[in-house]
């Protein structure tokens, strides 16, 4: 199907100029661009087959690929034709490689699509195999009426696309696979075309500020493209623009994950209380076990870690300064978050378990009395901390459960519990809560920062000293930045 292009300038002659990939091809009268795509008919520039679907399939996301992104979660995948690199390897070779004309197509409205996806209880609309862009016109319909229905947009792309074309997509964008293929001789070489160095890079920065996932893909050809100077090509664009690794978990929370500094939350699951019921709990496989079944096989044990229910649901569900207005204006909401939270961490329990895991470390940091009241920790934080330790000790693992500040009001409903052990940070005395229960703690995670070895290993002594009903460990996290020899001193203390 013809539709006029966009991106597109007229030229003296009859001629145009397509400005949608960085070729930037010149095209005469009722010739058509590199592509094969896109063609001048009378001195217009036209999409030549816009709309036409090669490819309709539903897969996983990690397909794509993306493991970052909603990982275990289907995607419609949608295929158009044609590329505007010429890559002797590529994978869908005969949709992209060879005439449109000679692909089989078939035509359906943004509507359909939009419907097939729902229907087919999918995340998202992945728009790949083809070099996406190509027909922007189409899918930038498609983005927007799945946008409007709840859906994410993801573009698997080689990013020759202009950064005025890609303008156009990012509003509707949620996440791009940006795909290099090595180095400047291997792209020159096997792909057609010369390497982009300096507008991937620009790509993947403006990607990155606009706020929208970014994963970089490599297709490894062995003895082609899987030198070190290949590869480096694919880290360094990984890197730019990067503040750090971000994480769409499978409940749709976004996280940031800064190689120096700590986790932060970019945006919660919901946006509105209505979105609850359509959030489903994700069955965790077992591969996403396998650090902690390499942690065991390489010191023969393992700990997990949870998130209690009230935390989980303050920081990653739903917004903090609604959520707790909402302990008082809408208790019902709240415990149907809290339940939703408590399902999903005993599902993740149970894979924990199942693969191996003998104790499992547990936070509630939001309960602490420094954030709600002792009698809203035991309506809305309590119970469900209960059932999950509950669950976890029936299946004979340990328990370790930390709150963040001063819990001295809190600590005879902790005891209650049934935990092995209490962590408190180091506004806590270990000494009196070893009377009462094995204490986890609690060298300051800001001495781990800022002090010195010598601070470090006094702080730790104190404690290592009281010796029995005592684990030695930081007061809440070790900080991403704390110093290597802060955290050698203290566990030199704990050696004695
Ligand atoms: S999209 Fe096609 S016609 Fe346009 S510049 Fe790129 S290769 Fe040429």
């Amino acid at each position: 199907m013809l539709r006029e292009a966009c991106c597109y300038e007229r030229l003296s002659e009859g001629r145009v100029r397509c400005n949608l990939c960085i070729r930037r091809c010149t095209i005469g009268e009722g010739e058509r661009g590199f592509c094969r795509v896109r063609g001048n008919r009378g001195g217009r520039l036209y999409n030549l087959y816009y709309g036409e679907l090669s490819s309709f399939s539903v897969d996983y996301v990690e397909k794509t690929p993306l493991y970052l992104f909603y990982p275990n979660h289907q995607f419609l995948n949608l295929g158009g034709v044609g590329c505007n690199l010429a890559c002797e390897f590529c994978l869908a070779w005969n949709i992209t490689q060879v005439e449109p004309e000679e692909v089989r197509t078939s035509r359906l409205t943004p509507e359909q699509i939009v419907s097939a996806a729902i229907a087919t209880r999918c995340r998202g609309i992945v728009y790949t195999h083809s070099e996406p862009t190509l027909n922007l016109e189409f899918y930038l319909e498609v983005m927007k009426a799945a946008r409007e229905r709840g859906l994410k947009n993801v573009l698997a792309t080689n990013g020759y696309v202009t950064l005025e074309a890609f303008s156009m997509l990012e509003p509707y964008l949620d996440a791009v696979a940006l795909t290099v293929k090595g180095s400047a001789e291997f792209y020159s070489r096997r792909c057609g075309f010369t390497y982009a160095r300096e507008h991937l890079h620009a790509l993947a920065e403006r990607i990155r500020r606009a706020g929208i996932h970014l994963e970089v893909v490599m297709v490894l050809v062995p003895n082609e493209n899987d030198d070190e100077a290949s590869v480096a090509e694919a880290v360094e664009l990984a890197k730019r623009g990067d503040a750090g690794i971000t994480i769409t978990l499978d409940f749709g929370a976004k996280l940031l994950i800064p190689s120096k500094s700590m986790p932060r939350v970019l945006s919660v699951a919901l946006s509105s209380k209505e979105e609850l019921s359509s959030l489903e709990v994700p069955e965790v496989g077992e591969e996403k076990m396998a650090p902690l079944k390499l942690l065991l096989e390489s010191e023969g044990f393992a700990a997990g870690n949870l998130r209690m229910p009230f935390t989980f649901a303050a920081t990653l569900l739903y917004p903090l300064e609604s959520f707790l207005l909402d302990l008082n204006l809408d208790k019902r909401f709240v415990h149907e978050l809290l339940d939703y939270a408590l399902r999903y961490n005993l599902e993740l329990a149970r894979a924990m378990l199942e693969a191996g895991a003998e104790l499992i470390f547990t936070e509630d940091p939001s309960a602490s009395s420094s954030v709600i009241s002792p009698s809203h920790y035991r309506e809305f934080a309590y119970p469900y901390e209960k059932r999950l330790i509950r669950e976890i000790k029936s299946r004979g693992a340990k328990v370790v459960l930390h709150i963040c500040g001063d819990v001295s009001a809190l600590l005879e409903d902790m005891l209650t519990l049934g935990v092995d052990a209490i962590s408190v940070d180091e506004s806590m005395d270990m000494a009196a809560l070893r009377k009462k229960t094995v204490a986890w703690g609690n060298v300051s995670p800001s001495l781990l920062v800022n002090g010195s070895p010598e601070e470090v290993a006094e702080a730790s002594r104190e404690i290592a000293e009281l010796r029995s009903g005592v684990v030695l460990s930081s007061g809440c996290v070790v900080p991403g930045n704390a110093k290597p020899e802060n955290l050698l001193a203290m566990v030199a203390a704990a050696k004695g």
